[in-house]
C-alpha cells in the first residue's frame, strides 16, 4: 500500500482540489469527465482502499479505475515508474532448486551410454529437430542437445 500512496500523492499536484479524507480515502476532482463545471469547488472522484490497492471511483460520471489505469490517464510517465518500482517490490527471489549432478567418470565410458538420435523413435522431437535440420542421424545424441543449447552467432 504504500507505493500506492506515494505514487497517489506523486499525482497529487495534478488533481483540482485534492483532499486527504481519511486514512487511505482521497478526493478530488475528477480528471476523466472534469466535474461539476457549475460549481468548481465539488469534487466527486474518490480513491478508496480495497484489498490491499487504492481504487479510484467518481460519483459524477461513474469512472472506476485501477490506480495504475488512473495514472495511466492522468501521466503515462509516473504510471511507467508505478509498475516499475510495483514490480521491482513484489519480485520474489527466484528459488533454484539444487540437483547434485551424475559423475560419469571422465571421457569414453559415458559417451558410450549415450544414444545415438538414429535409435530414437521417428516422431521424437529430437529427431524431428535433427531431421529438419538436416544434420545426420548417425550422431550422438548428447553432441546435438549441447549444440541446440549454444547462443546463436
Ligand atoms: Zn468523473
Amino acid at each position: 500500500m504504500y507505493i500506492e500512496q506515494k505514487y497517489l500523492l506523486l499525482a497529487s499536484s495534478q488533481l483540482q482540489g485534492f483532499k486527504k479524507k481519511g486514512d487511505n480515502l482521497y478526493n478530488f476532482r475528477c480528471p476523466y469527465c472534469g466535474d461539476s463545471q457549475k460549481n468548481k469547488s465539488k469534487a466527486r472522484g474518490f480513491f478508496f482502499p480495497k484489498e490491499n490497492n487504492l481504487i479510484y471511483k467518481c460519483h459524477n460520471c461513474g469512472k472506476g479505475a485501477s490506480l495504475k489505469n488512473f495514472l495511466m490517464h492522468l501521466d503515462p510517465k509516473l504510471c511507467n515508474d508505478y509498475i516499475f518500482e510495483k514490480y521491482r517490490k513484489d519480485e520474489k527471489p527466484v528459488q533454484v532448486k539444487y540437483e547434485q549432478p551424475k559423475y560419469f567418470g571422465q571421457g569414453a565410458k559415458s559417451l558410450k551410454s549415450i544414444k545415438k538420435v538414429s535409435s530414437l523413435k521417428l516422431d521424437h522431437p529430437v529427431r524431428q529437430w535433427i531431421t529438419e535440420r538436416k544434420i545426420p542421424s548417425s550422431i550422438p545424441l548428447l553432441v546435438i542437445l549441447r549444440t541446440e543449447v549454444l547462443p546463436v552467432g
